[in-house]
């Protein structure tokens, strides 16, 4: 996966958007370490559209060459970020101690871009020399944006990420609004088509249930970031409301996740309809009897004394480390436990490897053979898929005069474009990697 970042400039003004780090194979070829293609210090203002790394992870590189200026993101964006970089950070020290790869910043640094934020709600215009800037809700992940930027008599808009249709707790992505000259836009799953949405609750509850009769344990890796609070919040619907799950220990065994939860319920202006209405009625969206969260590495340990059947929900949600490594050691073994999968899971992982059927898996050093049964589920995707981006490009008050697909592979990217110039007959470009394009 690319790190977000793009440059945009309007006059003498310099604004950058996103400043991510590459995850996956890239992060595996030390492709974060690459300097900056420009100089920190020319910049006049930076906009976050939302927290996860691959948008924010080089974010304290921009202080440490330099740059003074503001970070302009949404409060929720604000404190997730704060939390994603701590983790980047204790992350990159980990890989530093076993493989010897860079630590690129360090916590001033983080602590610097903190300092810095400028917190800015939805649909509130500010300006950035001349340009004159709005945010609107991209319902991708909570506290996320899409960006409109009106300078120079144009109007162009910044996607970031898009969200999925009726994703839970998250409002739905905003209707683009009417005369852009050129819009932006993501297109990470440019070719695909998602699962249904409303069948998420009832194929989770079967998968769980089935499990749960297996008599073992269920394991789910899951994002700390808006995976998690999803599944906590359809656990509760199934659980509190509907009691339709046996009733069995629920562990989320993951200080981040726990952390961001709490993000979540501090932001409660930004939840959809539904969850609105649960929280006004007095539901706590994120708690439920049998969850317990495990904060500590003592918490954690203790979870593999619970006997009998029990979920383990934890990180990394692609199992490339994290507590979930610890709970894959001791359970994928067991003929009656399961590993439920719920993301994307990128090459070279060990999430992947053992979707993919290889077995035995090393882990930690160790040879651990996979006897439990795997199961994956795609519903819970973050991104918008294919119809959804058609949708919301070709859905606004008028359509674009220009389309640029970034954030996406070249297959993904094509394939959308290829729909959007014949179906909606929009000029479309596909934007590699460091290409400038004048607007
Ligand atoms: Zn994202």
């Amino acid at each position: 996966m690319t790190g977000s970042c793009s440059l945009i400039e309007t006059g003498d003004t310099k604004i950058l958007i996103d400043c991510g780090m590459f995850q996956g194979s890239d992060f595996n070829e030390g492709k974060n370490s690459d300097p900056l293609v420009f100089d920190p210090k020319i910049l006049d203002a930076v906009i976050v559209t939302h927290a996860h790394l691959d948008h924010t992870g080089r974010l304290p590189l921009l202080i440490k060459g330099g740059y003074d200026g503001h970070f302009y993101a949404t409060p929720a964006t604000i404190d997730l970020t704060r939390l994603i970089l701590e983790d980047a950070l204790e992350v990159m020290g980990y890989n530093n101690r076993k493989f010897g790869s860079p630590i690129l910043y360090d916590s001033t640094d983080i602590v610097g871009v903190i300092q810095q934020f400028k917190p800015i709600e939805y649909y509130e215009e500010f300006a950035i020399a001349e340009a004159k800037i709005r945010f609107h809700e991209a319902g991708h992940i909570f506290g996320s944006v899409f960006v409109e930027i009106n300078a120079d008599d144009k109007k162009v808009v910044f996607s970031g990420d898009v969200g999925n249709v009726d994703a839970p707790i998250l409002r739905d992505t905003d209707a683009l609004p009417g005369g852009i000259d050129a819009l932006i836009c993501e297109s990470t799953y440019g070719d695909r088509i998602h699962e249904n949405q409303s069948k998420r609750r009832e194929i989770l509850e079967r998968e769980i249930t089935e499990a749960m009769k297996r008599g073992g344990v269920l394991m789910l890796p899951s994002f700390s970031l808006e995976r998690t609070q999803e599944l906590l919040y359809d656990l509760n619907d199934l659980i509190d409301r509907q009691h339709s799950l046996p009733r069995v220990p629920i562990f989320l065994d993951s200080p981040l996740a726990i952390n961001a939860t709490q993000v979540y319920r501090k932001f409660k202006g930004y939840y959809d309809q539904e969850a609105d209405r649960l929280v006004k009625a007095g539901d706590d969206l994120f708690q439920f009897p049998g969850l317990t969260m495990c904060e500590t590495r003592n918490d954690s340990k203790k979870i593999n004394s619970i006997r009998g059947p029990k979920i383990i929900i934890a990180g990394a949600g692609m199992m490339n480390g994290g507590r979930i490594v610890h709970h894959a050691l001791r359970y994928l073994p067991e003929s009656d436990s399961t590993l439920l999968i719920i993301g994307y899971q990128a090459r070279g992982t060990l999430g992947r490897q053992i979707l993919d059927g290889v077995s035995p898996v090393k882990i930690m050093g160790e040879s651990v053979p996979v006897r439990a049964h795997v199961k994956a589920v795609g519903a819970f995707s973050a991104h918008a898929d294919q119809e959804k981006l058609m949708d919301w490009i070709g859905g606004g008050e008028s359509l674009p005069k220009k389309v640029y697909l970034n954030h996406g592979e070249p297959t993904a990217s094509d394939a959308l474009a290829k729909r959007l110039t014949e179906e909606l007959g929009l000029k479309t470009t596909v934007v590699n990697r460091g290409l400038t394009v004048k607007i």
